[in-house]
């Protein structure tokens, strides 16, 4: 694991029925859980392994409004709010810092498209503006290169992924909801049409609502109710250097590195927009929706068939339908070395202060991502009962305050506020979605 975890709670007594089931431990699913026990409803939460164990441990921790979709805009700055508030509630604990965020342009071509979108978006992004090379200067003075200018939001922050997704479930227990680690969800199941329970590894809650918010698992929930979701995987390494001096207040990216440096001086790096895609049988799932994009940034990507596509096998030729909803549970993802010493070498590169860095950890994620990197927070009318939070496509760790809290709405039967109305499940189906606004 990236992190050090959070002592596990004591595992509550199972609950044989409550109201909601929400399907997923990682910060969307904790998020829901705590806007559900805060609207007085009874919820359980379910995850088949640690809370924070996957995306919402492994991710950057980049809170941005900053180059969103438009479309996502407006989430992303209900989102801020709510970091805002929680960062009141839980002090220090969830690493909530406002340092902004900046995009470094390479050249003038990648400045134009920033400022277009700054343009397109003042509305709502008031504080996005454009730096001169001196104004980048200015704010990142460690920074060797300037580019050609960047694009700054100072409203924009950062937290510590696995702290605050476990600060989240855990205000979510205290606010009521029973929250049940190592806990597999195995099915959705239905009664006259509508959401009638959950069975589990441990057994069946009856329920009302679902919320399914279990990341790259969620195709197969899905899936098996009748509802197609076309979404694909890819894997992403990151590293965690050695404490530094301070050389980058905002969280950054430019000239393919994506950095942010912690509290202690520690910086989080990544190759930016560089994946590996381990390839196996359920790579083909979804694919006349995803080929044309991946032929289009096919240096972002490395297709690999190796490990991931015998265990996938192995899986499929040897486990029960019911194994194969929880199994592999911890599932080895590992770092891409190549990425790492290219990350480093990057960051030295860019930051003169940091010629001393050391590498203290890599570790990857799998990233859940859809065909037009947009996630769907929907309750598909198909099947009552049922809320879809997934999807979010490398940027849901930012937005999940403001994901969970809709998607809790709409478990509790309100209709879609208008932040969520774009990310509607049939959009796949009725061909309506469009192409990715920035690199899957
Ligand atoms: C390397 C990397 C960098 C990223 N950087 C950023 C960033 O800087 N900013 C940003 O906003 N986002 C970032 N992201 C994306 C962000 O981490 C995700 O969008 C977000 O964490 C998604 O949260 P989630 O709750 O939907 O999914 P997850 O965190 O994946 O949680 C889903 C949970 O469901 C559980 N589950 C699966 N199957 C079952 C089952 N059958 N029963 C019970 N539980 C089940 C899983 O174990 C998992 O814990 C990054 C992601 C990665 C990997």
């Amino acid at each position: 694991m990236p992190e050090a975890m959070p002592p596990a709670p004591a595992t509550p007594p199972f609950p044989a029925a409550t109201d909601i089931v929400v399907i997923g431990g990682g910060i969307v699913g904790a998020a829901a859980a705590l806007a559900l026990a805060r609207r007085r409803l009874r919820v359980v939460l379910v995850e088949k392994d640690r809370i924070a164990g996957q995306q919402s441990g492994r991710n950057w921790g980049f809170v941005r409004s900053q180059y969103r979709d438009p479309a996502e805009l407006p989430l992303a700055v209900e989102a801020l709010t709510l970091w805002s508030d929680f960062a009141r509630e839980f002090g220090a604990a969830i690493g909530w810092r406002r340092t902004g965020c900046l995009f470094l342009a390479e050249d003038e071509a990648e400045l134009a498209r920033f400022r277009r979108w700054q343009e397109d978006c003042r509305a709502v992004a008031p504080d996005a503006r454009i730096l001169s090379p001196d104004a980048v200067r200015r704010l990142v003075p460690g920074l060797r290169r300037p580019g050609a200018g960047a694009l700054h939001t100072p409203s924009d922050g950062q937290a510590e992924p696995a702290l605050a997704t476990a600060a989240l479930a855990q205000a979510a227990a205290t606010a009521g909801a029973v929250i049940l680690e190592g806990c597999g969800a195995i099915a959705i199941e239905r009664q006259g049409g509508r959401v009638a329970a959950v069975r589990t590894e441990r057994g069946t809650i009856a329920c009302e609502g679902v919320v399914c918010a279990a990341g790259a698992a969620s195709h197969r929930f899905l899936a098996a109710l009748g509802l197609r979701l076309p979404q694909q995987v890819v894997r992403s390494t990151v590293s965690l250097t050695t404490p530094l001096p301070a050389i980058a207040d905002p969280c950054f990216c430019g000239f393919g590195l994506g950095l942010r440096q912690r509290a202690d001086g520690s910086c989080i790096i990544a190759p930016d927009s560089r994946s590996d895609v381990d390839l196996t049988l359920d790579s083909l799932r979804g694919a006349r929706f995803f080929l044309p994009e991946l032929m289009r940034m096919r240096r972002s990507f490395a297709l690999r068939l190796g490990r991931a596509f015998v265990d996938d096998l192995a899986l499929r030729l040897t486990a029960r339908a019911d194994r194969r909803m929880v199994e592999p549970r911890r599932p080895a993802i590992p770092a891409n070395e190549r990425l790492v010493a290219e990350s480093l070498r990057r960051l030295q590169d860019l930051f003169p202060g940091a010629a001393g860095a050391r590498i203290a950890r890599s570790w990857a994620g799998r990233i859940d991502v859809l065909p037009d990197a947009l996630p769907v927070i929907d309750a598909p009318a198909e099947v009552p009962g049922l809320v879809v939070a997934t999807g979010f496509s490398g940027h849901g760790f930012g937005l999940a305050p403001s994901a969970g809290r809709h998607a809790a709405a709409l478990a509790a039967g309100e209709a879609p506020g208008a932040a969520i109305r774009p990310f509607r499940l049939d959009r796949f189906a009725r061909g309506t979605h469009g192409r990715p606004h920035a690199p899957l």
